[in-house]
């Protein structure tokens, strides 16, 4: 690894950054070994943490508090999983760490190991200097697939002997920060129903044709949705989206089964809920219509993955901290993509989003991240490690 220029003592954070890549940390696979890792940075520097594993024992979050524990503080929020880099073409390995002109290329380098490399290594100054503050990190597994591994670990933020005061989550922003985004909802709906020769269809029940009579009823909400109500957001309205349908094999025989796939996404300040229960409205129609052909049709449904909008507002306090950490002049800005914010700012905890990196680059082959914003993510650690040593005014 080539380090950064600068002090012989002042935090590697390419060097963790390297080895963090390193780990082939995709969500299907078990995070415990990047998770070890992280541990066994956090007992040199004689930080305390706490494991919060899943159910089925194969992934953890990690949750460490540096500083006066009874005492608000900030949490750094990150996920340690990745994408999968099947079907990309990369010029280097993904997995391995490769400098080139000053870009630092490898899966996660931007989305989100950056911020992670640059909080891992300011964990000693943060342990020497964390007197008056707290400085927390949370750190958590499966965010890749819809925020899944979150709720626990933000769940454990929250029951903290001190609320935190703010939480920052470290997703690529060029360090701009982010007070909001919006929330999403996503879910699989198989149809169930009687199979039959298509010359007696009033012996069966048509899956088929079911499900695309729900996909044209969430299209038909979408299309009601479809009023601008904030502008600060691309598209300026909530929206509903069906992404595939799939059902029936031959022409010549009524499909029994179909499935079908849909999200939509709210904006923040509306009301997520009244959304979602004209959605179920959809559903159970549904199910009622096809259950009066057959007794034994369904409609099954399963959440993929949700999480919470995000709707810090940007004139608060919390925004006002995060752009001096940043040393952000530029105005606080709105997401595209979802994180895990949502989840802390539902808990309670002031959060906004901001870190190295761009989004435009994460997910991608080639991903990379310059040394530049890895140095800018490790001023705003030393900044915190500042802020975290002085008993505000
Ligand atoms: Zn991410």
């Amino acid at each position: 690894m080539t380090r950064l220029e600068g002090k012989e003592t002042s935090p590697d954070i390419t060097a963790i950054l390297g080895d963090l890549i390193a780990f082939e940390s995709v969500s299907h696979r078990s995070n415990l070994d990047i998770v070890d890792y992280i541990g066994a940075l956090l007992r040199k520097a004689g930080v305390p943490y706490r494991l919060i594993p899943n159910a089925a024992g194969d992934k953890a979050s990690i949750l460490a508090t540096i500083g006066p524990v009874e005492r608000p503080g900030i949490v750094l929020s990150a996920h340690t999983d990745v994408v999968p880099v099947e079907g990309q073409d990369w010029s280097s390995p993904p997995f391995a760490a490769t400098l080139r002109d000053g870009r630092l290329y490898g899966r996660g380098s931007s989305d989100m190991k950056g911020f992670v490399a640059s909080v891992l290594a300011y964990v000693p100054v943060f342990a020497a200097s964390a007197r008056a503050m707290p400085v927390h990190l949370a750190l958590s597994y499966d965010e890749e697939i819809g925020c899944a591994g979150a709720p626990d670990l933000v769940a454990a933020v929250a029951a903290l002997p001190m609320r935190p005061s703010l939480c920052i989550v470290g997703e690529p922003t060029g360090m701009r920060v982010a007070y909001a985004h919006k929330g999403k909802l996503a879910r699989r709906v198989t149809v169930l129903g009687r199979g039959g020769h298509s010359a007696l269809p009033h012996r069966a029940a048509n899956a088929v044709e079911a499900a695309a009579a729900i996909a044209c009823d969430l299209a038909a909400l979408g299309a009601e949705l479809r009023v601008v109500s904030n502008e600060a957001f691309d598209p300026p309205w909530s929206s509903v989206h069906v992404g595939s349908l799939h059902g029936g094999g031959a022409l010549n025989l009524v499909p029994d089964r179909a499935v079908l796939e849909f999200e939509v996404r709210t904006l923040p300040g509306t009301d997520a809920a009244d959304v979602i229960a004209r959605i179920d409205a959809i559903l159970q129609r549904a199910r009622r219509r096809i259950r009066e052909q057959a007794a034994e049709a369904d409609v099954r449904v399963e959440e993929i993955s949700a999480y919470p909008s995000l709707d810090t507002p940007a004139d608060s306090a919390a925004v006002g901290a995060a752009r001096e950490l940043a040393a952000s002049d530029a105005p606080p800005l709105t997401l595209a993509f979802g994180t895990e914010a949502g989840l802390y700012a539902e808990a309670g905890i002031p959060t906004v989003v901001c870190g190295p990196g761009d989004i435009s680059r994460a997910h991608k082959a080639d991903e990379w991240i310059g040394l530049d914003e890895l140095a800018a993510a490790g001023r705003m650690m030393q900044r915190l490690a500042d802020r975290a040593s002085q008993v505000p005014q």
